[in-house]
């Protein structure tokens, strides 16, 4: 073909696969970039979206990436994960809730939606019915979606701090159900399911026969004497119906090295292998080194990064009660204030959109989590920012209805 051929301006649109139909843009991602964007442009934004920590990553971790670039660790590892980290993740598992997995129990991938995502495509049929319960992470729908299944998503409510109850779980189930996803802490309700609550629905799930997906990636993140249970503990029968998602992105700082891993049933974590084989092939060969590291850091390196969370939720909790309109839920894990706004009479995008423009304040609207009456504050920032970026908006919403 010449390139003469090529002037005509016919436009050309290819035919996008139906699987992608119900698919949408991550809320989280589009926001925070809209804020990038303004405060590039030399705007005072303080940006309360980020869904990442906020300190450095470790140095141990940063000078293990130093050493690997010097050794030439730059090749091709198993697809799976080297074995020192399945080994090291494995460890991991036992010490902090007990969990018995072996190396053929556990696989590493490119961060733990990565996971997450592999999980609904080897477990999901065409039909399938996945419990979510909302608010929900944004990406659990698509990801369902993506796999052919089909999201049911559960109703929780502030009141009960967000809280899925039995009651309601079983009112879900159909004989078409196949998974229940529980995640906590949970982004973006920073709420906690106490270990009543996740026994209920271990009993559940093992009743029902179901698959249970335990998102665990803010468990280092609980407030208020709190201390994280995994689902998995509790019996052998909830253990083997289980898939404990975690990775380092949240617990180290390490949201942009992507390594995430799970541990579960060892025929599911073969195809998991498979499917990576044919798709992202291994995760980065530095970070999986780093990873490697970062497990390996003494434990009060989580208690300090803990009690400054801890800190700043309270701080932030306080002064977002004192906006009018907003009813903030008291966090008890993760690093988000989730805020019922029904009382300012706007719906979540609206009131983002118009505290971004007005007061330079950015939130993610609860829309996407499944809740449009909430928004989202992210406390992964300094506490300077917390204390001007929320006077801005109890000022915003005083001026508003005076
Ligand atoms: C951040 C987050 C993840 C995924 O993090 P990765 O960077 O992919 O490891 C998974 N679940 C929840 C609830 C999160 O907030």
């Amino acid at each position: 073909m010449t390139t003469g051929t090529m002037t005509s301006s016919t436009p050309f649109q290819p035919r996008i696969a139906s699987r992608m139909a119900k698919a949408s843009p991550s809320a989280t991602l589009k926001l925070t970039s809209k804020a990038k964007e303004m405060k590039a442009k030399g705007l005072p934004v303080i940006s309360f979206g980020a869904g990442e920590p906020d300190f450095d990553t470790p140095e141990a971790v940063k000078a293990e990436a130093v050493k690997c670039l010097q050794q030439g660790y730059t090749k091709y590892t198993p697809t799976s994960g080297i074995p020192e980290l399945r080994e090291a993740v494995c460890r991991k598992f036992a010490e902090d809730q007990g969990l018995k997995y072996s190396v053929e129990n556990v696989v590493i991938s490119c961060g733990a939606k990565h996971s997450l995502y592999n999980l609904f495509q080897v477990l999901c049929e065409p039909g399938d019915e996945v419990v979510l319960p909302a608010p929900y992470w944004v990406s659990y729908p698509d990801m369902v979606y993506l796999a052919g299944g089909t999201p049911v998503v559960v109703e929780t409510t502030q009141r009960e701090g967000f809280r899925l109850t039995a009651d309601r779980l079983r009112k879900a189930i159909t004989p078409r159900t196949r998974i229940v996803v529980v995640n906590s802490p949970s982004n973006p309700t920073g709420g906690i399911l106490e270990e009543k609550d996740l026994r209920a629905i271990a009993d559940i799930v093992v009743e029902k026969n179901l698959i249970c997906i335990s998102d665990e990636i803010y468990e280092y993140y609980v407030y208020g004497g709190r201390k994280h249970v995994s689902i998995a503990s509790f019996n052998e029968e909830i253990f083997k119906r289980t898939f404990v998602v975690n990775g380092t992105s949240k617990s180290y700082s390490m949201t942009g090295l992507r390594i995430g891993y799970l541990g579960g049933n060892a025929e599911v974590v073969k195809k998991i292998g498979i499917l990576q084989d044919h798709s992202t092939s291994n995760p980065v060969s530095i970070s999986q080194k780093m990873a490697v590291a970062a497990l390996a850091l003494p434990k009060n390196y989580r208690e300090e990064v803990r009690s400054t969370f801890e800190r700043r939720s309270k701080l932030m909790y306080d002064l977002v009660a004192q906006a009018k309109g907003f009813e903030p839920f008291a966090p008890q894990g993760a690093f988000y204030v989730f805020c019922d706004i029904s009382g300012t009479g706007l719906g979540s995008e609206q009131l983002c959109d118009r505290l971004l423009e007005e007061v330079n304040v950015a939130a993610i609207p609860g829309k996407s989590f499944g809740s449009d009456k909430h928004i989202r504050f992210s406390f992964a920032t300094g506490e300077k920012d917390i204390q001007e970026g929320i006077q801005r908006v109890i000022d915003w919403s005083r001026k508003r209805s005076s």
